[in-house]
């Protein structure tokens, strides 16, 4: 691997840099130096020849003998650096002159007189020494020393110098890139092994090829890549066993699941299966109570003795006992079914604690209890919400109170907690002075089925039903159904729920019924609560019973009853005459109740616009909306009391049909 500025160059760089620097002062200084000593040595050598010569020439000077001093003149000549010696006599006259044999021939050293004035020129060096002898001058002599032989010297130190700045450089510069190199590799090693072990191959390790710091490195990154394999061996061991447990924690959770969907299916499926036995139930055991209740009804209606009155009586509490307990059976079926609903309509709160006081009066008495009723006067007179549902709360909760009070009183009170222009948040408390209840219980009393006593021999009877239906209803009207009791000290139910604040209905005028959309003005009239004359009513029912106990209780208000079994018996008798009213059966072979509702309501014929009024066992809400569905003018069910069956007499024929 090559760094872009490695150890390697950046050695390389800066020692060749270094040796660089060191030759080229090498190479300048070193001929200087040694110019300098050779004009030194030749400055010495010149002054010494210069003295030699006047000192050997001194004798033959003095005594004129000018051959002795040309020969010793000549005898100099063979000094290879002499270039000049010229002799003057005191009156610096030259007298004697030679050139040097290895000097080139230069005109300049031909003009003695010249020399003796200018000794020194760019080629030689001049010297020059008094010739004496005893004090006595007799003249001088003047001589030159050839530069050639210094600049030769100059020039071998330069050229020297030169050759050993190259090797310097060049020296430096391997020596660097060895250095560099020595220790560069490894790195290079190191770093190519640490490129292998990055990409996951940890089997990889850095060759130690020195003994140095280096060394150390790639020891310590092989130890560090050891530990790194170990730990990448142990965590995939570890991811092994990790994703083994996981795979069969996940088969489990899966296997689990599968069976918990297996078994939410199987309890949906139970849970339906239910829900649609208690409604079939409900539906099965509500026709014969429908016959039950109607017979005794009509029983009691008729002359009887005391006896007779009081047993029959007995029968008819048994009945509306046995009725509530159905009630709520089917309660909890929707409740379970998801099926409960609330159908708010305008309703007056007041009125309904009035008729529910009037109703428990009668219990209450009975116990010698005190039953108190205390409606706020500020709650507004009409509120909006399910008249029937919170009748059916406050009958349960204030039943309750009677039931588990021995003596002392109970109270019913509503009190308002908030009120705007638009709404009303009203409290309701049922306070009884009773056996009052422990915490434990507390804590579950609103679960369905839940009884304080689960003694064989317990004192109250009741199904453990009621309070989870009234929370039930409640949550479903927005509110919280709560309780504070001690035992001993009596207990307090109470709820809190908001309301739209409602209008009266407008009241109407009677009107004669011509068809379907007149029904709604019909039935809106009745609120005056006018009695109607007799009437010509049809009632459709497969059960001979419920038959029998509808026209009985019609014709005791008086009005003429026709009979149909079944819906196809009704569709003929329909086509034959005009009915004021006629109630249907839902269930029934041959034809149902709906069908036989399209038929008579589509055909030409004098009931096309008639009222038919369901008369079923059905009593869950959806049954109701499927009766309008069809085509029905309203739905009720059974078991139906006769004042029902009147009440409903009258809100749907308040005018008779012509007699033909
Ligand atoms: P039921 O009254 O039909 O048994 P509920 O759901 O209405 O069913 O009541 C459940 C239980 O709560 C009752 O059996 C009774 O033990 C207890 N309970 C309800 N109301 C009161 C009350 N006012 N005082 C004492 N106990 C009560």
């Amino acid at each position: 691997m090559s760094l872009r500025w490695g150890i390697r160059r950046k050695l390389v760089v800066s020692i060749s840099s270094l040796s660089l620097l060191a030759a080229a002062a090498f190479a300048i200084t070193t001929p200087q130096r040694v110019e300098r000593q050779a004009m030194r040595a030749m400055m010495a050598r010149g002054r010494s020849i210069a003295q030699m010569t006047a000192y050997s020439l001194r004798d033959a000077i003095a005594v004129g003998d000018m051959r002795t001093v040309n020969a010793m003149l000549q005898g100099t000549r063979r000094d290879p650096d002499l270039a000049y010696v010229v002799v003057t006599d005191t009156s610096g006259g030259a007298v004697a002159h030679v050139r040097g044999v290895s000097v080139a021939a230069d005109p300049r050293l031909l003009d003695a007189a010249a020399l003796v004035a200018n000794g020194t020129s760019d080629e030689w060096v001049g010297f020059s020494s008094a010739v004496t002898r005893e004090s006595q001058n007799l003249g001088s002599v003047y001589l030159g020393l050839s530069l050639a032989d210094v600049r030769r010297e100059v020039a071998e130190a330069r050229r020297q110098s030169a050759e050993f700045g190259v090797v310097l450089f060049l020296a430096g510069g391997a020596l660097a890139f060895f250095i560099g190199t020595l220790i560069t590799r490894p790195l290079d090693r190191l770093a190519s092994t640490a490129g292998y072990i990055a990409a996951g191959d940890l089997e990889q390790r850095a060759e130690v090829t020195s003994n140095d710091e280096v060394a150390e490195l790639v020891r310590a990154f092989n130890v560090m890549v050891d530990s790194l394999q170990r730990t990448r061996d142990e965590l995939a061991d570890a991811n092994a066993t990790l994703e083994q447990r996981v795979g069969q924690r996940t088969s489990q959770v899966q296997a689990a699941l599968e069976q918990l969907g297996m078994a939410k299916d199987e309890a949906e499926a139970a849970n339906r299966m239910k829900s649609e036995f208690l409604a079939t139930m409900s539906h099965e055991v509500r026709t014969p109570m429908n016959g039950v209740l109607g017979t005794l009804a009509l029983v009691l209606d008729s002359t009887l003795t005391e006896d007779q009155r009081r047993l029959l009586g007995l029968a008819k509490g048994s009945a509306e006992s046995l009725l509530v307990i159905i009630n709520d059976i089917l309660d909890l079926s929707k409740i379970e079914a998801g099926r409960m609903e609330i159908a708010p309509v305008p309703f007056r709160l007041r009125q309904t604690c009035e008729e529910m006081y009037a109703l428990l009066l009668v219990r209450a008495n009975e116990k010698r209890l005190a039953l108190k009723f205390d409606v706020a006067h500020d709650v507004p007179e009409w509120l909006v919400g399910d008249a029937g549902r919170v009748r059916q709360v406050l009958f349960n909760l204030a039943g309750n109170a009677i039931k588990f009070t021995e003596r002392g009183s109970v109270t019913l009170a509503v009190t308002v907690s908030s009120l705007d222009a638009a709404d009303a948040t009203l409290h309701v408390e049922v306070r009884d002075t009773g056996i009052g209840i422990d915490d434990e219980t507390q804590s579950r009393l609103f679960q369905k089925f839940v009884q304080a006593d689960a003694s064989m021999t317990r004192r109250y009877g009741g199904t453990g039903l009621g309070l989870a239906i009234s929370k039930n209803l409640i949550e479903l009207m927005g509110g919280t159904l709560g309780l504070r009791s001690a035992p001993g000290s009596g207990s307090t139910f109470f709820f809190e729920i908001k309301l739209p604040i409602g209008a009266a209905p407008p009241a109407l005028e009677p009107v004669q019924t011509v068809g379907a959309s007149a029904s709604a003005a019909a039935r809106a009239s009745y609120a005056g609560g006018t009695t109607v004359g007799p009437r010509r009513v049809l009632v459709v029912d497969d059960n001979p019973v419920n038959l029998t106990v509808a026209s009985a209780m019609l014709k005791k208000f008086g009005h003429t009853v026709d009979l149909a079994r079944d819906g196809g018996e009704a569709v003929a008798k329909a086509r034959t005459r005009p009915y004021d009213a006629i109630f249907m059966d839902l269930q029934m072979p041959v034809m149902d109740g709906a069908a036989a509702t399209a038929a008579i309501r589509g055909r030409e014929g004098p009931n096309v616009a008639t009222p038919i009024i369901a008369l079923t066992a059905n009593a869950m809400e959806s049954d109701r909306a499927r009766s309008i569905d069809a085509g029905m003018n309203d739905h009720l069910t059974k078991p139906i009391s006769p004042e029902a069956l009147r009440a409903a007499v009258e809100r749907w024929c308040p005018a008779p049909v012509p007699e033909e």
